[in-house]
């Protein structure tokens, strides 16, 4: 089989080539990735230095541009008319750019003057921690960095509350424990994954409530690189009916908050909503 990027076929089409790189263990560059990055006319990056790295490691001396997505206009302009006579490879750091990674300025940009766009996939730190966690994965979201401001921390955590699926965030190090801290606050019976230094020599896997994994982090102070994970709310087990009924019953001896998070906990129904209904009850 042949096509524009397979190793029989010298001369790449103009055009992007966003193309994926590993996440740590320089084995996962896929021979698809390689053979463009030989061919391509030059390969926009995030850091020179890095891709520099890379491109050494592979014995590949190419020219290098610096690329983000709050370069100058103009030098985006100047990118997307160079792809009409060259082959253009963007790369991140590590892995898929623009998952958390710059480049979709430059794809939109791309699309908008029919420069072709094709893809190579490879190596994604929040895919490999989905698979290595063992949480439900047949729903997903992917949702960034948590903010590093305690607030909007929490305040997003709220909102992600409700969501049915499996909750995907990357993290530092550094901030490990403030975010498990923000997750026992906001979920605490969710079983939590941290899957640390992916592909890496020290890669690592730890599952539990996220009281433990606090516990646990506070006394280890973790090294690297963190993908946090978070799995889906449990089945709700009850109607409304029946929240209703336990909501009346708790009211009686405790206040509403206190009432919608013991009938969360006992039926996995969502906090908020059921501290709304509370509320509702009280009045009527
Ligand atoms: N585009 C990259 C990808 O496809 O995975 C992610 C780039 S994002 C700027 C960097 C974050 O990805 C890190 O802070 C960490 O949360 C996560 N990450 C990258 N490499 C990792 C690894 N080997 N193990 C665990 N997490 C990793």
């Amino acid at each position: 089989m042949s096509d524009a990027t397979s190793p029989e076929n010298r001369s790449l089409t103009p055009g992007l080539y966003i193309v994926s790189t590993p996440i740590g263990n320089l084995g996962d560059i896929t021979l698809r990735a390689v053979e463009v990055l030989r061919q391509c006319d030059g390969v926009a990056c995030e850091d020179t230095r890095v891709t520099g790295k890379l491109l050494k490691h592979l014995g590949i001396s190419k020219p290098m541009w610096r690329y983000d997505d709050h370069s100058e206009h103009r030098d985006r302009t100047r990118l997307v008319e160079s792809m009409r006579s060259k082959a253009v490879a963007l790369v991140s750091d590590a892995g898929t750019p623009m998952v958390s990674d710059p480049g979709y300025r430059l794809v939109n940009d791309c699309r908008a003057e029919g420069i072709p766009v094709t893809a190579l996939p490879g190596a994604c730190a929040a895919i490999s921690g989905l698979a290595l966690s063992g949480l439900p994965n047949d729903r997903f979201l992917f949702a960034g960095f948590l903010p590093s401001k305690e607030k909007a921390r929490r305040e997003t955590l709220d909102e992600l509350a409700a969501v049915d699926a499996t909750l995907v965030f990357y993290e530092t190090a550094p901030r490990l424990t403030k975010s498990l801290a923000a997750i026992e606050a906001a979920l605490p019976d969710r079983e939590v994954a941290v899957a640390r230094e992916i592909t890496k020599l020290h890669e690592e896997l730890r599952r539990g409530l996220p009281s433990g994994l606090l516990a646990y982090y506070d006394a280890n102070p973790p090294k690297g690189e963190i993908v946090l994970l978070v799995g889906p709310p449990p089945e709700s087990i009850a109607s409304e009916e029946d929240a209703d009924a336990m909501l009346r019953n708790a009211l009686r001896t405790m206040k509403a908050s206190q009432a919608a998070a013991q009938v969360a906990k006992a039926t996995g129904m969502d906090r908020k909503t059921l501290y709304a209904r509370a509320m509702g009850l009280r009045l009527a």
